[in-house]
């Protein structure tokens, strides 16, 4: 197993028999039955599955913004459910970045105050260096006086990956980072999220329901009904997609478009749950 000295452990995020069911009685649901997922320091997943599957229940429950109803989650050893809110808060702040479909950009303010914000947040100074070097990184060094209003939806993503990379989180959730752009700006959003883990050594955990960009990542889990269904290592978009018809995670939706469609579409009719 990977290790980067003292300062990081091996696994970044663990989840141990995570269950969540929200509500109670007759209508109770269970979103997670019992999930075991580690995600190495340094690498890339993607989370992938059918809609309902439990994708952003897992997310929120792995960044401690969800209790879950049994089991445990670890961010860098230490165990969610030891921490009281304020904690749990320090530590979101502190050692978790996220990256979200719709930017969450704040529209008031500049491209150089959402990115500091989190800094603040957390009452740390915004060092001129770091905050130069994550700019630097995403390309942005000539817009931080503007307002996100004013920017493309690829741009304005890239304020939002360097708004999580700016406290150097050690696991940076990203819940369908690429669902709103098209696919070239989606691949060039890709290979900064790629860069933060090769040269940032982050851990990046990251929803999506495209099989293109799970390819970008090392590792593709899959979900259905809460629980883990499967992985593909190195994968390719093709694989990826396969295993998806095989889940029937596209019985309501169109296959997505890319290089996957036309496989994918070949074995739709064949059925769903035949992966199971
Ligand atoms: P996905 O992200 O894969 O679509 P979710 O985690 O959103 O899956 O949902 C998993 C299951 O939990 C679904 O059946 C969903 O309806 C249910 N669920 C999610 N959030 C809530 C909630 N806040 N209250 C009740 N049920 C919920």
């Amino acid at each position: 197993m990977r290790t980067r000295g003292n300062e990081r452990p091996a696994v970044a995020v663990r989840l141990e028999a995570v269950e969540k069911t929200y509500g109670r009685g007759d209508g109770a649901v269970a979103a997670l039955r019992g999930l075991d997922l580690g995600f190495d320091t340094g690498s890339f997943t993607a989370v992938m599955g059918p809609s309902g599957s439990g994708k952003s229940t897992f997310l929120h429950c792995a960044a401690g913004l969800v209790r879950p109803t049994s089991g445990r989650v670890l961010v860098g050893g230490t165990d969610l459910a030891d921490l009281d809110e304020r904690r749990l808060t320090e530590l979101r702040r502190n050692r978790i970045g996220f990256v979200f479909q719709a930017y969450n950009l704040l529209s008031s303010l500049t491209v150089h105050q959402n990115i500091v914000l989190p800094l603040q947040l957390a009452g740390r100074r915004a060092s001129r260096e770091r905050v130069l070097s994550v700019v630097d990184r995403v390309g942005l060094a000539d817009r931080l006086d503007h307002l996100p209003g004013g920017l493309s939806g690829g741009q304005q993503q890239r304020v939002a990956i360097a708004r999580a990379l700016v406290t150097r989180p050690a696991v940076v959730f990203a819940d369908e980072p690429t669902g709103a752009l098209d696919t070239r700006t989606a691949a060039a959003v890709l290979a900064l999220l790629r860069e933060a883990v090769t040269v940032g050594g982050q851990t990046l955990v990251m929803v999506t329901h495209d099989p293109v960009a799970a390819a970008h990542a090392d590792r593709v889990v899959f979900l259905a009904d809460g629980r883990l269904v499967g992985e593909l290592h190195r994968p390719t978009a093709d694989a990826v997609a396969a295993r998806m018809t095989r889940l029937g995670a596209w019985e309501d939706d169109p296959v997505p478009a890319g290089p996957a469609s036309s496989s994918s579409a070949a074995s739709f009719d064949a059925g769903p749950g035949g992966g199971r």
